[in-house]
């Protein structure tokens, strides 16, 4: 049966954390780097001391940093895959950055097509949003209403607590028609 599958954007699809380490790397050399395997917070700037989230910012808030995002490994093909079958909609918290809807409608745009781009939802309590199931990497989301979906906790190092109804691309389409069947 066709369902409503809303898909988080950032760390659901796009790796933010890679593309804020190569730009880290790059400007930091000296910095630590943090692997995604062994982040322990949802917040990237919660990685690093105090002193360092003004430059964390400055990088994130960039106007070409979500233009540039690099995509998680299978996660692309695996949307539009599951798009062809199921009423699929990109469900999206804003950044603060300046632009960030239009930097985000561009990445969809680019990399998932026009019907996702069209259909994308930017809100910040997603429980305003009906839907069959969320993917999302956040495991704690909540909000005014009770959520009408069901989450499947898109896998993170962040999230590893979690251990029922994880999901990661990697772990191949088959699995995820296999939790929404
Ligand atoms: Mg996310």
């Amino acid at each position: 049966m066709k369902k409503n599958i809303l898909i988080d954007l950032d760390m659901t699809i796009t790796d933010l954390h890679s593309t804020f380490m190569s730009i880290w790397e790059k400007k930091y050399p000296k910095r630590k780097t943090i692997k995604i395997q062994d982040r322990k917070h949802f917040k990237i700037t919660d990685e690093y001391p105090e002193k360092y989230k003004d430059d964390i910012k400055k990088i994130i808030n960039e106007p070409s940093f979500f233009k540039n995002m690099i995509a998680i490994e299978n996660a692309i093909e695996c949307v539009k895959y599951l798009a062809k079958n199921h009423e699929v909609i990109i469900c999206t918290s804003p950044i603060q950055t300046p632009g960030c809807h239009s930097a985000k409608w561009d990445w969809v745009l680019e990399n998932l097509g026009e019907a996702l781009a069209k259909s994308m939802v930017i809100v910040k309590d997603k429980t305003l949003i009906r839907g069959d199931y969320l993917i999302d990497d956040n495991h704690e989301i909540s909000g005014i209403y009770k959520p009408s979906w069901k989450q499947i906790v898109y896998k993170q190092g962040y999230n590893s607590i979690i251990t029922e109804n994880c999901f990661c691309w990697e772990m191949g389409i088959d699995k995820l028609l296999e939790i929404i069947k």
